[in-house]
């Protein structure tokens, strides 16, 4: 009798409530579905699917090492392969944890339940700090902090993390195929490394949880707050965690690291959310609980929390989008942004917040769905609740969005709260090679620069570097107007469907 532990966002031993549930069974197999119809190059990008790859690798090691086991994976449709190894009497049962809100994934596991209600086990997530239900029944859920430190209050203090189990039951005598590979997956080798030189993993993931924790003797993490942290970077030390590939992909338990936070936090003051790091923890409880509340169209225009506003959706905003797709905007922080993301699948936060206000309501007025899924692709912490929480939010259409109207300067940087603090231009020296021997003071707006700079530093603009597509201060103006114009009428439409009242039945 075989009970496959079927790992999904919980890449890891610790705090693992499948792997936990399974220690009763005669024998287990740990089993990871990679789905090849999500795992290729046009869904999911090759810094977040290597950074997938090495999290399994790891997971394989720490199974065959400290248990004298090994991982399955199989690559093919998740639903069909746990169907296949119950019929071939492989496995005898399947435990799982459930998901929480991604529709793709609540739908995988619905179609896994029905077809075998008598195999299949979901237990409880351990994927957020609090159980998303009991969190949802104490009422709405929260769209701002102080409602979520409210809402935490009420809950008390998170379950503690499951430790992860001493022994394992034996595991049955099947043939693994090998772990697979980039390449044999469909995608091209990858030369470049991920940001900060990140590798996916357990280990490595607790190994940087507690050296984040230990930064200066932990006055760092104490200290953190968000908004003071700086935007353009790429070297050193990174200015946040760089934690969220671990917890997206479930080799630390968020559980495991708000422990470590609270233990850190003990030994001196602190700072507080919503800027604070527990404050960052909140608001992605935040996303998971609206994102199970509203369901799919959570991801959706319009929705009970998504204003329905115009966005330009014709050729001339695909021209726009692709540019800035592509990192060829004529803004440098856009483009060094964008081209940062590709390479290395990562953006600080404020990065993130500079293009997303830039192609919605800023810049481009594009539809903000367009860059949500891009994220989706390359963000080596891709995560579907999280990315809509906020691409809604940058986009001015949700309720918890900043003032639409207060849109980013993309060029000038010195005096923004984008943060850039990047005096020499090294971020757009690494990003944007081509405008690396202008002047520093010039190479955030190079259009300002004189014609006698521009030719030393060998830049001709519209030819090796694009002049900006629109005009920042006259767009975002007229964007402005049309945002407040589409708002009223959507406040329209709404008043008048509710003055007719539903429809009178013949
Ligand atoms: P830290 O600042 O060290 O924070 C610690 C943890 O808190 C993170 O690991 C993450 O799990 C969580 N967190 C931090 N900020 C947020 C936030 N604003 N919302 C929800 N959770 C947060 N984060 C993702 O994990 N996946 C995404 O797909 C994603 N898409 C985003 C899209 C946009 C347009 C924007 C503006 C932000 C997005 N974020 C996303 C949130 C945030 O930018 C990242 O979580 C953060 O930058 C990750 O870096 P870190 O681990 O160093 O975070």
């Amino acid at each position: 009798m075989t009970t496959a532990v079927w790992f999904r966002k919980n890449l890891r031993v610790h705090d693992n409530a499948a792997l936990t549930q399974a220690c009763d069974a005669e024998s287990v197999l740990p089993l990871y579905c990679l789905d090849p119809a999500w795992a290729t190059p046009s869904i999911v990008g090759p810094n977040r699917c290597r950074f997938l790859l090495e999290s399994l690798e790891d997971l394989d090691a720490t199974l065959r090492t400290r248990y004298g086991s090994k991982l399955h994976v199989v690559v093919g449709d998740p639903s069909e392969t746990i169907t296949k190894l119950i019929r071939d009497g492989t496995i005898t049962k399947v435990v799982f944890e459930e998901e929480i809100a991604e529709p793709r994934e609540l739908e995988l596991e619905k179609r896994v339940v029905e077809a075998h209600p008598d195999e299949a086990q979901a237990v409880p997530s351990t994927h957020l700090l609090y159980d998303a239900d009991a969190a949802l029944a104490k009422g709405a859920p929260p769209t701002k902090m102080p409602g979520m430190v409210t809402l935490a209050g009420k809950l008390g203090a998170p379950a503690k993390p499951l430790m992860a189990p001493s022994t394992l039951p034996p595991r049955p005598d099947v043939t693994s195929p090998p772990l697979p590979s980039l390449e044999s997956l469909g995608y091209s080798p990858i030369t470049t490394k991920a940001a900060y030189g990140v590798q996916g993993g357990e280990s490595t993931g607790l190994q940087r949880l507690q050296e984040q924790m230990k930064r200066e003797n932990g006055k760092w993490a104490r200290a953190f707050e968000k908004p003071k942290t700086t935007s353009a970077s790429f070297e050193g030390e990174p200015p946040t965690t760089l934690l969220s590939p671990y917890v997206a992909f479930g080799c630390v338990s968020v559980r495991t690291f708000h422990q470590a936070l609270k233990e850190t936090y003990a030994k001196g003051p602190h700072a507080q959310p919503p800027t604070s790091l527990l404050g960052q923890l909140y608001f992605r409880e935040m996303s998971y609980l609206l994102g199970r509340k509203h369901g799919a169209p959570f991801a959706e225009q319009p929705s009970v929390v998504c204003k329905d506003i115009d966005w330009d959706t014709d050729e001339s905003a695909e021209k726009r989008f692709q540019a800035w797709e592509r990192g060829k905007t004529g803004y440098p922080l856009i483009d060094a942004a964008m081209r940062q993301l590709r390479e290395q699948g990562w953006l600080h936060h404020l990065a993130r917040h500079a293009v997303s206000c830039f192609l919605t309501r800023g810049d481009f007025y594009c539809h903000w769905t367009r860059g949500r899924d891009v994220f989706d692709r390359d963000l080596l912490d891709a995560d579907w609740a999280i990315n809509n929480f906020n691409w809604l939010g940058l986009a001015g259409v949700a309720p918890w969005s900043p003032p639409f109207f207060r849109v980013y300067n993309p060029f000038n940087v010195g005096s923004s709260s984008l943060n850039v603090r990047d005096a020499e231009g090294k971020y757009v020296d690494r990003f944007v090679p081509e405008l690396s021997k202008l002047p520093p003071r010039h190479k955030y707006a190079p259009w300002l620069a004189p014609k006698s700079d521009l030719s030393k530093a060998g830049v001709k603009l519209g030819e090796t570097y694009p002049r900006p597509i629109v005009d920042h201060k006259a767009q975002s103006k007229a964007n402005i107007e049309r945002f407040k114009q589409a708002q009223r009428a959507a406040k329209e439409a709404s008043t008048s469907k509710k003055r007719k009242g539903p429809p009178v039945p013949a």
